[in-house]
């Protein structure tokens, strides 16, 4: 078995990284009022852990921190962003965060915004929830036309209510060729919609949004698209991106050409998910179940996983990615390479990103 000294060697970079921050994405319930047309989901509905169980499990993810910091000498700061579905149909929602926070974790929450009442505003203010994330497609038909009728009018209520109880509340878009084009005007209405700042990520073509593969951007459009939108970020109103692709945009000097993961795609890296029925995957747009909670600790399954040590890996990167110098700072997306060739027939973690413009330039 893989020894936590090797995790460390391999993925926190040694001594480069002081403070390790990693965070588990937890879909607590696959349940949804709304019927989005990109959803990562194909409409299944797995079995759902109790409250209990889940918080047996986090449990079982704070001794793991813990153990991470004694024996490997750093400071880890964890976070738990708890998302579904729609976490709020989850019973015992409330219960799961209040034993997070008292964990030590901080604690995140995703929503689509539209089922959050004026109590509940006031619980996340009281319990701490350092952020609150609800969709946002663009302008209000647009909205509607992907995520349901009604839909933008209620998140945006939604929004008002966890403002307005002085909670954190960030919006994040999903960019395909159907929302691009108005990026401006997504921006201008979260701002001025009382979000403290909007994020932009890309379309997988994955589940539902399989059927969307058509509305993926090009790399030159990702690149107009990122560019576009983090040039409106302002110091009254961040505009931000997760994407590793994003990353490439800041032009900063690629990193030591190591084979250490130092930051980019956080799969098999600085975070992992944990399904509604406790399977663990790198991420929850690549799908790969790389183990079972009710079968194998969470500190067991990011020791051993061989997928999770390929993707920490760069001989196991096909193509240009493994070649590219941003590679310990990127990696690509890799849910999007893979529903990318698997939509042609191959699919392959390790493929290189489809979106990438950096490669063939
Ligand atoms: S080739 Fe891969 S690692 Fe390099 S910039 Fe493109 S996606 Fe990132
Ligand atoms: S696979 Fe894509 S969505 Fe998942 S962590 Fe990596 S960059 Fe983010």
């Amino acid at each position: 078995m893989l020894q936590l000294k090797e995790v460390k060697e391999s993925i926190i970079a040694g001594s480069a990284i002081q403070t390790f921050d990693f965070f588990i994405q937890w879909h607590l319930t696959e349940r949804c009022n709304l019927r989005c047309r990109h959803c990562y989901q194909a409409r299944k509905r797995p079995p759902e852990m109790t409250a209990g169980d889940v918080m047996s499990e986090i449990d079982g993810a704070a001794r793991m921190f813990e153990a991470w910091e004694s024996e490997q000498d750093i400071r880890v700061a964890p976070s738990i962003h708890f998302t579904g579905g729609e976490p709020l149909l989850y019973r015992g929602f409330w219960d799961v965060v209040r034993h997070a926070r008292l964990s030590g974790c901080r604690v995140a929450v995703m929503t689509n915004g539209c089922l959050v009442t004026d109590e509940d505003a006031g619980r996340f203010r009281d319990l701490g929830v350092f952020d609150i994330q609800v969709s946002l497609e663009g302008p209000p038909a647009l909205h509607d036309s992907i995520r349901g009728e009604g839909s933008f009018r209620a998140a945006l209520k939604g929004t008002e209510r966890l403002a307005r109880a002085a909670n954190r509340v960030s919006a994040n878009v999903t960019l395909s060729r159907l929302n691009a084009p108005f990026i401006d005007e997504t921006v201008r209405i979260a701002r001025d919609a009382g979000f403290s700042s909007i994020g932009f990520s890309r379309l997988v073509p994955c589940g539902s949004g399989g059927a969307m593969i058509e509305s993926v951007l090009s790399p030159g459009e990702v690149r107009d698209a990122y560019g576009k939108a983090l040039s409106l970020s302002g110091p009254d109103f961040a505009v931000v991106s997760g994407d590793p692709l994003a990353g490439t945009l800041r032009n900063d000097a690629p990193p030591a050409d190591c084979g250490l993961t130092l930051s980019g795609c956080s799969a098999g890296f600085s975070g992992v998910t944990v399904a509604s029925d406790g399977a663990v995957m790198p991420c929850r747009r690549i799908g790969i179940s790389v183990g079972n909670l009710k079968r194998k600790s969470l500190r067991d399954i990011w020791a051993t996983s061989r997928t999770l040590w390929r993707l920490r890996d760069r001989e196991s990167y096909k193509g240009q990615c493994g070649r590219c110098s941003f590679w310990p700072s990127c990696r690509g997306c890799r849910a999007v390479a893979y529903a990318w060739s698997r939509a042609r027939g191959r699919a392959d973690l390790f493929a290189d990103d489809p979106q990438c413009w950096h490669i063939g330039g």
